[in-house]
């Protein structure tokens, strides 16, 4: 409503003006006055602004009042854990460290993707060796006018400290998430001087961090992107360690979803050590919202307790999206499940118990999709395994070229994996060209193995499904009628008939 008041007025202020112009009144000290309010209004829309970013900054600094998260809290990451416990004995010990002429850490970079726990180590830091906590992200301190990160930076230090000395605490850590924005080498924005103005001041104030001061402050950053820092930064004497936080392992996943199950009923059928199985290249974050999911899973299907089905759905929902009220036509959905057919019994016949589940349900941007369980955590391919992924990625287009006459553009994501993995195998000595440096092999050259690595397994996918053309017009059926089908009622079905 207020808007509307404030358009009537305006709209009747232009009128007036323009009436009283055609009076012939001298209406110049009216415009001119009009022009240095908008101007007056703009300036107070800018300080606004920024005043909202230091806001955000003194909120994030609220983490210090927030739930106490330790290192029993976070699972996994035992490597990350063990060396950020080492670096924290400078803090607890200080007396050892001093009589030992030993400088204090001044800062800790934890060097990971997101969502793996870098801002849960810093909080269980804090609490470790109960030190006061204030933080803030990179972007935060990002703004046009220059000096203001900088400020900000200056703010954020002083929060630290009185914070610890609000709390009756004798040392503070003081973390900035996305440090790579505000630390980035210098030079190389084009809002220069704002953004080195900033780090400058992040360097004056590490550089400040000493032993003689009353509360001791500890910077700890995290970042995804560590090439991207100036190498101001990482030298020793301010990020003096660099703590790796990596996806985590199996064990890893297994303990951080215990540590996120624990407040939620579990059917006793469910097996969270297959759930963390499947869960290769998932962050703590993902496992995290998993289980929610398959808890709000849970509650639309009115049940009190989480059940296997529940938390399959939510696998699928937090690898491939959400589900698409979008239905494909008639035709399409016959297209669709043959080709996940065409994948499933590839990889059937490549690793029998392969498959764990395929669909014609669309999801995210996938119209329809067959999952395979992995064997285990992998890091590295033989030959023999890039083959056999290229097989499997190009099942789908083979098989409805074998049952429609021709391939659909369904296939584009299944092809750019399969010359992914070509790639793979032609830079690392895998191919026909032997080892080749990626720098001086000819393009002509790379395309041409790709093409003969791609027609082989074609050749090879071919010779395979056509001997499986019954089975897969009876799976393909059985796919349409159901929407969904697990690897364990796939192989059933194989296996009578
Ligand atoms: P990052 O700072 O690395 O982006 P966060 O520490 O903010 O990640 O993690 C986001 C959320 O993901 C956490 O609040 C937590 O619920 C979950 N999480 C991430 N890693 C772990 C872990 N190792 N153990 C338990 N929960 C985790």
């Amino acid at each position: 409503m207020e808007i509307y008041w404030k358009e009537a007025a305006l709209g009747s202020g232009f009128a007036l003006v323009i009436a009283l112009g055609i009076w012939g009144v001298d209406i110049t000290p009216i415009v001119v006055m009009a022009g240095l309010a908008v101007l007056l209004q703009m300036m107070f829309a800018g300080r606004f602004s920024s005043s909202r970013k230091l806001e955000a900054v003194t909120l994030d600094a609220r983490d210090s009042t927030g739930p106490v998260v330790t290192f029993d809290d976070i699972g996994g990451q035992e490597t990350a854990k063990r060396e950020l416990l080492e670096a924290l004995e400078f803090i607890c010990n200080r007396e050892k460290s001093q009589s030992l002429g030993i400088r204090p850490l001044k800062g800790i970079l934890l060097v990971g993707p997101p969502g793996t726990g870098k801002t849960l180590l810093a909080k269980a830091a804090a609490s470790f060796t109960d030190s006061a906590f204030v933080s803030a992200s990179g972007s935060s301190f990002v703004e046009m006018y220059a000096g203001v990160g900088a400020q900000r930076i200056r703010k954020l230090f002083n929060m630290g400290r009185q914070a610890a000395a609000h709390q009756g605490k004798d040392s503070a850590i003081v973390f900035i998430d996305e440090i790579e924005v505000i630390g980035g080498k210098r030079g190389r924005h084009s809002s220069h001087l704002e953004y080195d103005q900033t780090l400058n001041q992040l360097l004056v104030e590490m550089d400040g961090i000493n032993a003689e001061t009353e509360v001791r402050v500890l910077m700890v950053g995290a970042t995804n992107r560590p090439d991207l820092l100036d190498p101001a930064l990482i030298r020793p004497g301010r990020f003096d360690r660099v703590v790796r936080v990596d996806l985590p392992d199996k064990e890893g996943r297994l303990h951080i979803l215990r540590i996120h199950a624990k407040n939620k009923p579990l059917a006793a059928s469910v097996d969270l050590d297959k759930i963390a199985r499947e869960t290769f290249g998932f962050s703590g974050a993902h496992l995290e919202s998993l289980l929610n999911e398959a808890a709000i899973n849970a509650l639309r299907n009115q049940s009190n307790v989480i059940r296997e089905e529940d938390l399959r759905e939510a696998l699928e929902k937090v690898m491939l999206g959400e589900k698409l009220d979008r239905q494909p036509l008639e035709e399409e959905r016959r297209r669709i499940a043959y080709h996940e057919i065409g994948h499933a019994l590839v990889s059937e016949s490549i690793r029998k118990g392969s498959v764990s589940s395929l669909t014609v349900i669309p999801r995210g941007q996938a119209l329809g999709y067959m999952r395979q369980a992995p064997e285990g955590d992998r890091y590295l391919y033989s030959k023999q395994q890039l083959l056999d992924q290229i097989a499997i990625a190009l099942g789908g287009a083979i098989m409805e070229e074998m049952v429609f006459g021709s391939r659909s553009t369904g296939s584009k994501g299944d092809f750019d994996q399969a010359v992914d993995a070509a790639h793979q195998m032609i830079y690392c000595g895998m191919s026909g060209l032997g080892v080749v440096s990626k720098q001086h092999v000819l393009s002509e050259d790379v395309n041409k193995e790709v093409k003969t690595i791609i027609a082989e397994q074609e050749q090879r996918v071919r010779n395979l499904l056509s001997s499986h053309q019954t089975i897969a017009g009876i799976l393909a059926e059985e796919l349409l009628k159901e929407e969904k089908l697990s690897g364990d009622r796939l192989r059933k079905l194989c296996l009578a008939s």
